[in-house]
């Protein structure tokens, strides 16, 4: 409670009252925070530009207790992302990543490895707009796993087996991996070649996970789209309500 300061990416904004809006932004240190913008509407107001979605900003604002909403105060643009914002598809895939932190992030729940994750893909897009799909598949995945949904993609979830270079990986209906003898035929198998980009996820900054995935072919990112899309589909028991292209 009280005036608190943090870095925070803005993801949406609404227009509110008659010279006000309302600003959904992910801190850095309190997670999704929805914040009221007073005056900013008017001609002549102190936020300028700094309330357009996707800039990466330096924020104070007061949160009074038993408030939904905190009142935003001052903003420093430490980035802004307005070059991304002429071309439609780019929009679209930031409009579908902000969708997916508000649906998967509960109010003033600081998770920092998520906002760091979210700078960095958006700072990967700004540098190299043409891996946009890929940078999105990268942060699905993600995504995933810093809210704990993704499964395990090292090891069997039943007899613990790693699994190496060859063999196959079945994911069941219930969304864990296991092995061919554990899944018992039932399940979808990963290409070896989505196994593949699902691991090197993990151990890839985004703009290197973009660099590497150049020549990986359109059947492959197809399957990778449509794996993320199941596995979020079943964590929010419906489809994203942004669509993120597809290829
Ligand atoms: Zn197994």
């Amino acid at each position: 409670m009280g005036l608190s300061e943090t870095e925070a990416l803005i993801l949406r904004t609404y227009n509110h009252a008659e010279a006000d809006k309302i600003v959904v932004c992910f801190t850095q240190t309190a997670g999704l925070v929805r914040g009221v913008a007073k005056g900013c509407r008017r001609l002549k107001n102190r936020f300028g530009a700094a309330l357009e979605p996707f800039t990466l900003l330096n924020i104070s604002y007061y949160q009074k207790e038993n408030r939904d909403l905190v009142s935003l105060r001052n903003t420093e643009i430490l980035k802004s992302h307005f070059n991304l914002s002429s071309d439609p598809e780019t929009l679209t895939g930031l409009a579908y990543m902000a969708d997916l932190i508000i649906e998967f992030s509960p109010p003033y729940q600081p998770n920092e490895r998520l906002f760091r994750m979210l700078r960095a893909c958006l700072a990967a897009i700004a540098e190299s707009p043409p891996a946009l799909q890929t940078i999105l598949r990268y942060f699905e995945v993600w995504l995933l796993k810093l809210e704990g949904f993704l499964p395990d993609i090292r090891k069997c979830a039943e007899c613990h087996q790693l699994f190496n270079e060859n063999g196959t990986a079945f994911i069941g209906p219930d969304s864990l991996i296991r092995c061919r003898s554990c899944c018992k035929a039932t399940g979808t198998a990963l290409s070896k070649q989505v196994h593949m980009q699902l691991r090197a996820t993990q151990r890839l900054a985004p703009y290197v996970f973009a660099e590497e995935s150049r020549d990986i072919s359109a059947k492959t990112l197809r399957e990778m789209a449509e794996l993320t899309h199941e596995l979020i589909g079943r964590v929010l028991e419906r489809q994203p309500r942004v669509r993120s292209t597809f290829l």
